[in-house]
């Protein structure tokens, strides 16, 4: 018998290798296993087992990694679609289904060599045996990453030159199981008491009489806290007491306290939508996805609750997907109110012990529902009856920045129909592309048309926009207008509570005309254009971080033809100094990722706004998106324009969200809360909608803009991107690489396939490296990469969220 092993192997090799399996080994599909690779030991997985092999000669697995297989038949092929379609590393498309800790069992490291000749070597070779030399030993990964690319090559090539020697260890795991020793009786009750009352020790006799109260014993330190070192040991001595090594649980959500909730009589378009989806999951068929379209406040919590109950009750698994759990707290909260005791959490926040514990309860089968962040769409869930997506809109649900770079959105579609499971995907404002899912008939549609009668948020906003071009020809200069600051001292006059919000990205970044608004973009791709300021000779400029468009900077306006253009952007903190200078009693607290990185500090933050004495909240996107955030009668945003500015075809549906979802934090009990949207671009579709609060308009318009420029849905795009710490061999590399990209297209017959760029990525320098991009664009851009080897440090994204 032979296995199909996915190896752990650098490269994007999208298939197994043969192994032979040795007499007595046990070996199912879904083992993860170690294997000889080369002349290292290395991980690997089973995806299938065969009576023949691939090729003649194969070496046999060197063991297995765990007695049970930790991958079931449809997570492999699972796996097998994320590394075709995402062009990953099969075993790197696995990855996200293993247990937290997997990852860290094996580890190369580097040591000096026997060769000591350095005659010759260039500066990095001898730099690199310096740094090696200095600390003794390093792990193999952190000295080729000192080098940037090419590191590897550099490191392999002293080892194969005797100057380093390298040695592979299976380090034990960094997390694995808690145990705690109890102690227990190990003999009858009766006897134990009648011990105890012949007991020369008063303290033993206690122990004893306490022993037999309990059913399963106590923890040994609970024991010996109570009746003293020498007792507990004594007995257990005497084998009058035993021990016994017991895992304990590590539970995220024990310091939590639920009020249990009961489902709610539902409303008529609750009822429907919760009708519907209840025969899906009935059905235990691939079924359509489900968009649950809904403004906030209108229930579509409710209807994800009872939607779970369902499939619980028929004996099947859950898993509810958030975008982010430190900035949705109540999230979390109503799940677990309504399901008590089979909640399992499962995102990066967790300690990796609670991690490694919450994985394995679902494994097995301890936990019914998995609530967690993008990758708990691969928890190991039994029996999966029901999958819901939160916010469904949200780009945190496409891992960008490593591989397998999956949309857990598609993820979840394939696994949906791999189980016969149901999606259902809420949002107040859907993503484009989904949206577009449901006019081609791929998915149904549920609408909760208003907001629930009589619940505490049951008036929408009334939102205001000021012209700030006309601010200024009125002479208005500051950064607010006479429009929010005539609410703000409304407000102040009482006893409310005002958020100002404006969104950093891209601040400084894009350029607009003070005169009439305009904002400069690309001709081409419906992109803003950046400002780059000048840089080593040369010019400023206004760059296309599409399609790499270049163009001098004027300051005259295209349109309006004043010389009044300058690139445009501020901060939160200028703002919290605005405030602080204008209303010096007033309070302010600022709401960022730089001043919130933890869930902790998020949490701090609203507290410190819920029952401080600061009235005026001053955040980005976080204001908008922590719905735990009080209403408040005041919500200002400083300019709707730098939501518009990010340098991406989606610039319009990014901004019509968050602008959106921003208005929405006011309004307070019954009465309407006002929403001032400060902006030199009021005529701009996705502000109009927004104001409006009008998923439907704005729809309309972007996807008419969508098809008019063939950009997504009705075109596939693939990002490629190569970075590096030297400017010029980061640039140098990605236009080799384009232009074998070019040759390629022609050579085989793939010219529909566009090649946009390279272009500097956005921004193009990130932590020290420099980074460029290539797109492709078309029906299907991925053809073209099969036809070419990709080099060496480039990575591919498939359906990337960014262009730029
Ligand atoms: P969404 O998830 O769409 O933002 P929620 O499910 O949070 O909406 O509902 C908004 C409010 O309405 C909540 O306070 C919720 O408790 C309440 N609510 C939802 N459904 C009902 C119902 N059928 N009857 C009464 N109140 C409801
Ligand atoms: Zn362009």
């Amino acid at each position: 018998m032979f296995a199909e092993i996915a190896v752990d192997v650098p490269g994007s090799s999208r298939s197994t290798f043969s192994y032979a399996i040795p007499d007595g080994m046990d070996v199912r599909e879904g083992h993860a296993v170690w294997v000889p690779f080369g002349p290292r030991v290395r991980r690997g997985i089973v995806f299938a087992l065969s009576d023949v092999s691939q090729v003649e000669t194969v070496r046999p697995i060197a063991r297995l990694l765990n007695e049970t297989p930790l991958l079931d038949r449809h997570q492999i092929k699972l796996a097998m679609w994320v590394a075709e379609y995402y062009r990953s590393n099969l075993f790197t498309a696995a990855s996200p289904m293993l247990p937290p800790g997997f990852a860290d069992t094996l580890r190369t490291y580097v040591a000096i060599g026997a060769n000591a000749d350095v005659a010759g070597l260039s500066t990095r070779h001898a730099r690199a045996i310096e740094l090696v030399s200095d600390a003794d030993r390093l792990r193999k990964t952190s000295l080729a990453r000192k080098f940037g690319r090419g590191g590897v090559r550099l490191v392999e090539s002293l080892v194969r030159s005797g100057h380093l020697l390298e040695s592979t260890v299976w380090d034990r795991p960094k997390t694995s199981e808690a145990t705690q020793n109890f102690v227990t009786l190990s003999i009858s009750h009766p006897e134990a008491l009648e011990l105890g009352d012949t007991q020369r020790s008063k303290v033993r006799g206690d122990l004893l009489r306490f022993m037999v109260e309990s059913e399963d014993g106590f923890p040994r330190p609970e024991l010996t806290g109570r009746f003293g070192q020498s007792a507990v040991s004594g007995l257990i001595k005497s084998g009058v007491l035993a021990l016994e090594k017991r895992r304990v649980e590590r539970d995220p959500l024990s310091h939590y306290q639920f009020q249990r909730s009961f489902p709610m009589d539902p409303t008529a378009p609750q009822a429907d939508a919760i009708e519907q989806i209840n025969a899906s999951i009935d059905d235990h068929v691939p079924n359509k996805p489900f968009l649950l379209y809904g403004v906030t406040g209108s229930g579509k919590t409710e209807v994800y609750l009872q939607a779970a109950q369902r499939a619980i009750e028929s004996g099947r698994g859950v898993i509810v997907l958030v975008p982010e759990i430190a900035l949705t707290p109540q999230n979390l909260a109503r799940f677990a109110s309504r399901f008590p005791g089979q909640i399992a959490l499962l995102h990066s926040g967790l300690a990796d012990g609670e991690r490694f514990d919450q994985w394995w309860g679902v494994h097995r089968g301890d936990y019914k529902i998995v609530l967690g962040s993008r990758g708990a769409i691969f928890a190991p869930v039994q029996d999966l009856g029901l999958i819901i997506i939160d916010e469904e809109h949200e780009w945190t649900y496409k891992q960008h920045d490593a591989s397998p770079r999956y949309d857990s959105r598609r993820v979840a579609e394939r696994l949906s129909a791999l189980t016969g499971s149901t999606i259902v995907a809420g949002s107040a404002t859907p993503d484009v592309g989904d949206y577009r899912r449901v006019e081609r008939g791929d998915w149904r549609l549920l609408k909760l048309p208003d907001r629930v009668v009589g619940s505490p948020e049951s008036l929408p906003p009334l939102v205001r926009v000021v012209d700030m071009r006309q601010e200024l020809r009125d002479g208005h200069v500051g950064m607010f207008s006479s429009a929010l600051l005539q609410h703000m001292d409304r407000v102040f006059d009482g006893e409310g509570r005002v958020i100002l919000f404006l969104n950093r990205r891209g601040s400084a970044s894009h350029v607009q005309c003070r005169n009439c608004g305009y904002s400069r973009q690309c001709s081409r791709c419906e992109s803003n254009m950046t400002y780059h300021r000048a840089d080593n000779g040369v010019p400023t400029a206004l760059i296309c971080h599409y399609c790499s468009r270049r163009i001098r900077y004027t300051n005259a306006c295209p349109v309006c033809h004043e010389h009044r253009m300058a690139p445009s952007g501020t901060g939160t903190q200028a703002v919290v100094d605005e405030v602080d200078r204008l209303y010096p009693n007033a309070g302010t607290i600022r709401w960022d990722r730089d001043v919130a990185r933890t869930a902790r500090a998020h949490e701090e933050i609203l507290s410190t706004f819920l029952h401080g004495n600061e009235r005026v909240l001053v955040g980005t996107q976080m204001v908008a998106k922590g719905l735990d955030i009080p209403s408040v009668e005041l919500v200002g945003v400083i300019s709707a324009d730098t939501a518009l500015s990010i340098p991406d075809f989606r610039s319009g549906e990014r901004a019509f969200q968050i602008l959106t979802q921003v208005a929405g934090r006011a309004g307070r009990g019954q009465s309407r809360g006002d929403v001032i949207m400060q902006t030199f671009q009021p005529d701009h579709y996705a502000v109009q909608a927004a104001v409006e609060q009008d998923f439907d308009a704005f729809y309309r318009t972007e996807i008419e803009l969508r098809r008019s420029h063939a950009n997504p849905p009705f075109t596939s795009i693939v990002r490629l991107g190569i970075s590096d710490p030297s400017a010029d061999a980061a640039k140098a590399e990605a236009f080799e690489f384009a232009e074998l990209l070019a040759r390629t297209a022609t050579a085989s017959g793939l010219e529909s396939v566009q090649i946009l760029g390279p272009s500097p990525s956005f921004p193009i320098r990130v932590r020290g490296v420099h980074r460029w991009h290539i797109l492709l664009k078309g029906s299907s851009p991925v053809d073209l990469l099969d036809e070419v080897q990709l080099p060496h440090g480039w990575t591919v994204d498939v359906d990337p969220v960014s262009v730029a």
